[in-house]
């Protein structure tokens, strides 16, 4: 039997109709217009996209945009500067400086110099900590992205077998933690699986819901799930192009062989790819909030 499609464009759609509303409020009822400014290093072309959805995301749903784009060679005292200007200015409410940074800035002393309440992508230590415990005001976008999946497609995680695998502090770690945690979090039985994994098959096969973010097209085959389970594809790859030149994405599971055997799969592209803006919008809204 086919499986479900958890479709991620119709979900972010209708979290973005539900989030207008709100800023629509947040600007009559309180006088507020939710701010984030993004910072880019230099000109890689896919970090110059992330942050061109970002912006468009931003001006579609009323939220005030400031985005500064420096060259390569911008020292990281003139970063963390900016970085300190944005932190002290009452119109910008969430911060981010997209990642990957220079070889020449410590990615870790950028983070850390963000103020922790307009930190929209809990990346600083006082956010992950505040996770971890269950406490937290911020959640990382893409594994909160992941939890709405979850919500709205009625799927029930708790007394599950979630088994993730990849282990990285954006996507792995954190979705982990928040399958893990009592209820509203996901009250799961957890697993995580990595590279220093053993008979990662063996796990997988185990996974009621099965979360993969490893970056490896197409490395979750169907013999290694079992029926039933729900597949959560994080994975964003290239792997080449059509004759038109687009570019032909796949995510780390193969959806041809697994979905076969899924009761509720995400495609790639249209699965978890669109709720990580979307819920970087929420956060905005949410470090607005922080400020009445
Ligand atoms: P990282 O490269 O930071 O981490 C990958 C993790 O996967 C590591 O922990 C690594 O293990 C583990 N891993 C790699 N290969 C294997 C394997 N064969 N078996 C078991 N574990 C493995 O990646 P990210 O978490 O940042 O991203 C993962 C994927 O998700 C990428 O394709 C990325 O593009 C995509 N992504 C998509 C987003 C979206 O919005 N849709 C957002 C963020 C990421 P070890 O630690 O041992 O090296």
């Amino acid at each position: 039997m086919a499986a479900r499609l958890i479709k991620g464009g119709e979900i972010s759609k209708q979290i973005r109709e539900e989030i207008g509303k709100e800023i629509e409020e947040l600007k009559e009822k309180q006088g507020i217009t939710p701010g984030l400014a993004t910072i880019l290093v230099g000109a890689d072309p896919g970090s110059k996209v992330y942050v061109g959805q970002k912006e468009k995301a931003c001006n579609n749903l009323g939220i005030y945009s400031a985005r500064t784009d420096v060259p390569e060679d911008t020292s990281e005292a003139d970063l963390l500067d900016m970085v300190n200007k944005f932190n002290d200015d009452p119109k910008i409410h969430g911060l981010l400086v997209q990642l990957p940074l220079p070889k020449h800035i410590s990615a870790e002393r950028v983070i850390y110099a963000i103020n922790p309440d307009k930190d929209v992508d809990c990346f600083h230590p006082v956010n992950v900590g505040k996770l971890m415990i269950g406490t937290g005001r911020f959640l990382p976008c893409t594994p909160h992205g992941i939890m709405e999946l979850l919500k709205r497609s009625d799927i029930e995680t708790a007394g599950k077998h979630t088994v993730v695998v990849g282990r990285s502090n954006i996507v792995g770690k954190p979705i982990a933690n928040l399958m893990l945690q009592s209820p509203p979090g996901g009250n799961s039985t957890v697993t995580l699986c990595h590279t220093g994994t053993k008979d990662l098959a063996a796990f997988t096969r185990m996974a009621d819901i099965l979360i993969v973010a490893i970056g490896q097209p197409k490395a979750i085959t169907g013999d290694m799930v079992k029926d039933g389970v729900v597949v959560i594809d994080v994975g964003v790859n290239r792997i080449g192009k059509t004759p038109e030149g687009k570019g032909i994405l796949a995510g780390d599971v193969d959806f041809d062989s697994v979905e076969k055997k899924a009761s509720a799969i995400t495609p790639v592209p249209g699965g978890v790819g669109p709720m990580t803006i979307t819920m970087l919008m929420r956060n905005t809204i949410e470090a607005a909030k922080l400020t009445l």
